[in-house]
């Protein structure tokens, strides 16, 4: 029997990260930051329902004439009525990437809830609406499970390109803002961080820091220039 090398890259494909020792041995296919990520955009998506209620209703409102309003058409009306569109429970996964327009956010998260409850036995939510879907697969016991999948960093991608479809209509993307340190890792003062997320990103060296692991950095590096 061969042993796995301890160099494992994270399964998500937008992630460059490789697995960390506790998360091999925890079995993880997808580092921790994808899965925090992962938690956030969850945890996001009923507020985005909400912008996204309101978008279909305006629409409605709109077809009355309100000719006195000078305000822009909204974007991407048919979006927001695909997103927020009913799925087939049980015709999911578009393998061949055939479909067109934006599959409904119930139809994504439907089938991963789907896929969690078939392989871990566990009961869904009652019922199949898109906030109680992510919520349901946001909580933790369902994430942490997900994260030693095979099909984790799949999953993680699909959400990503689910949420980047939200963020395109709602134009409520989460703000992200310059953090005036250099990376721990390279050195370079391209931290960022972003609303709702535990991890700050080097947009240089693509490392992931906790708050915790930035303030041990910076007492380092003060650390160093006080011996030199
Ligand atoms: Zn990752
Ligand atoms: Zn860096």
């Amino acid at each position: 029997m061969t042993t796995a090398p301890r160099t494992w890259p994270c399964a998500a494909t937008t992630c460059h990260r490789d697995l960390r020792d506790h998360e091999l041995d925890a079995r993880q296919t997808i580092c921790s930051p994808c899965l925090s990520t992962l938690h956030s955009w969850l945890h996001e998506i009923p507020l985005q329902l909400i912008v996204l209620g309101g978008s279909r209703q305006r629409e409605t409102t709109g077809a009355a004439g309100r000719a006195g309003t000078r305000t822009p058409p909204l974007p991407g009306r048919d979006d927001v009525l695909n997103l927020l569109g009913p799925a087939a429970w049980t015709s999911v996964r578009d393998t061949d990437g055939d479909q067109t327009g934006a599959v409904p956010i119930v139809g994504v998260l439907g089938s991963w809830v789907r896929i969690v409850c078939e392989e871990r036995r566990w009961n869904g939510p009652a019922a199949p609406a898109a906030e109680t879907l992510a919520l349901w697969l946001g909580r933790p016991p369902v994430l942490n499970w997900t994260a030693r999948q095979p099909w984790a960093g799949e999953m993680r991608d699909e959400i990503h390109g689910l949420m980047r479809t939200i963020w395109g209509v709602t134009r409520l993307r989460p703000q992200r803002r310059p953090v005036p340190q250099p990376c721990p890792r390279c050195d370079s003062l391209a931290l960022v961080e972003t609303d709702h997320e535990a991890y700050i990103d080097c947009t240089t060296c693509e490392a992931r820091f906790t708050r915790g692991e930035l303030a041990l950095g910076a007492v380092i590096a003060v650390a160093q220039l006080d011996v030199a």
